[in-house]
């Protein structure tokens, strides 16, 4: 499989080069050149398989040879071993037509480590057999860095940086990080905001030796191979409620784009989902967008649910190029005009693309703790203030379609107590894994929001060669 850039401006590179670079050089996005095909066959065949398996049968075209079937298989195992429930992702009825779909039995208990998992695992794997190290650098406002750290810790090739801005993120969350003991975790707090931390990382990388010297890499939400591994969800609950012979809808809380793009690339390789609907908070960019044709930029706003409070949805860049007949300099020229002002209208016909698939939906705070507290007098479920916002959805656009709709849970209700408390009067308890969270030992570097003192830290900890390929 060849992969080529949103922009058609970069080099057309293989799996494994994707999975390392991450960001094309000319700025864009990569995608797979053509979307592999199931038939009806094959996705028959998917309901016979767990989790792991199905994930696994999902990825291998994309792999496209890089990584042998069985080793493939066995990255697969290994990733979704660890999650908390049999099924990795169970599926549950709400009512007569919306179905829920928990992603949140991994690790972190949020969504994001259905993918990170994978990718923590095809990073070591590629980088062994190329007898190569990374140093991966992140900043994080709470939830991604976890993830992160996750899929890392204990990876043989990896050593992996997360700056957070101290005091600034929940103790959930810095413990989530900080408990963390594994020799090649490290976890700095910057005396500063989540913006510094950013800030601090991007230098890092425009340090180009620097960069080159540790060896820097990231595995942040634009990296290909962590669509890829959220497509296989979509595919193993499509099959549950009667795929390929039944079409369902799916409703996604949406942030960067990148869970409801692989709905998108499972349409495209032949599930049957009849609609995809967007869930915004009050910082509705796309819902906005498929409403009116036109992507205006407005300020962030702070709302319960944070890892969707985004005005740019980077991987919405890949949707773009699909709606624009995959004509890079087209997407480019958007983009560029959108960055410059703020703002952008899409063509007639992208547009028609767009809808025909496509709906969005928003919810303010105060309608999202009125879901949430709905949801729990009528069936008991406790959902975090994202799912909710996906179950509402689903709800609002599905009208009297007879077709399924399956709302994404993406993170666990516990890790949102206090929007729990405020909505159902109750707080939830976390999972016997992280019952303990509060007594263990954490481990944490206290850094002023200074470059050079956050590379000297990053040196010293790597040690002389650290970084650089082994032989
Ligand atoms: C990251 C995240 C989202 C948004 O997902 P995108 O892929 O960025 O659209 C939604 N809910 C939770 C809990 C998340 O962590």
């Amino acid at each position: 499989m060849k992969y080529v850039s949103t922009r058609g401006a970069a080099p057309v590179l293989d799996f494994e080069e994707v999975l390392l670079a991450g960001l094309a050089r000319d700025g864009g996005l990569y995608l797979p050149e053509t979307w592999p095909q199931f038939s009806a066959e094959e996705i028959r065949a998917l309901a016979r398989l767990d989790y792991a398996e199905l994930a696994a049968r999902i990825a291998r075209p994309f792999v496209g040879g890089a990584i042998p079937d069985d080793e493939l298989d066995g990255i697969f195992a290994e990733a979704y071993a660890g999650f908390d429930h049999a099924a990795v992702a169970p599926l549950k009825q709400l009512d007569r037509q919306v179905w829920f779909l928990e992603l949140f039995h991994g690790p972190t208990l949020a969504f994001k480590d259905m993918a990170m998992q994978v990718l923590g695992r095809l990073f070591d794997h590629v980088l062994a057999r190329r007898g190569e190290r990374v140093t991966i650098v992140g900043a994080t406002s709470g939830d991604t860095g976890a993830a992160a750290i996750e899929a890392c810790r204990d990876r043989s090739q990896i050593e992996i940086f997360i700056l957070h801005p101290e005091g600034r993120v929940s103790e959930v969350q810095r413990r989530q990080m900080t408990t963390v003991t594994a020799a090649n975790v490290h976890n700095i707090a910057i005396q500063g905001t989540f913006d510094d931390c950013q800030d601090l990382v991007k230098a890092m990388f425009n340090d180009a030796a620097f960069r080159d010297e540790m060896r820097l890499s990231a595995v942040n939400s634009i990296n290909w191979a962590r669509v890829m591994a959220q497509i296989a969800y979509y595919f193993a609950a499509a099959a549950a409620l009667g795929a390929p012979e039944r079409a369902v809808s799916f409703a996604v809380p949406t942030g960067n784009f990148g869970n409801i793009f692989a709905g998108y690339a499972a349409r495209a390789m032949g599930l049957p989902i009849e609609r995809l609907y967007v869930g915004s908070n009050s910082n509705d960019i796309l819902a906005r967008t498929i409403a009116t044709g036109d992507m205006a930029m407005a300020e962030v706003v702070p709302t319960h649910s944070p890892a969707m409070d985004i005005q740019v949805s980077s991987n919405f860049e890949r949707l773009l190029f699909e709606l624009y007949g995959r004509d890079g300099a087209a997407v480019a020229a958007l983009l560029e005009g959108f960055r410059a002002s703020g703002a952008c209208a899409l063509e007639a016909g992208a547009l028609a693309a767009l809808r025909q698939v496509f709906a969005g939906h928003r919810l303010d705070d105060r309608e999202t703790v009125a879901e949430m507290a709905r949801l729990y007098r009528a069936t008991g479920e406790t959902v975090d203030p994202h799912s909710a916002i996906g179950i509402a959805t689903a709800r609002a656009l599905a009208g009297d379609s007879e077709t399924p709709v399956i709302a994404l849970g993406t993170a666990h209700p516990a890790k949102f107590p206090e929007a729990v408390e405020l909505a159902c009067g109750m707080s939830p308890d976390l999972p016997a894994r992280l019952a303990d969270l509060f007594e263990r030992e954490e481990r944490c570097l206290v850094l002023p929001n200074d470059l050079s003192e956050v590379q000297d830290a990053v040196r010293a900890r790597l040690g002389p060669g650290r970084g650089r390929l082994a032989s």
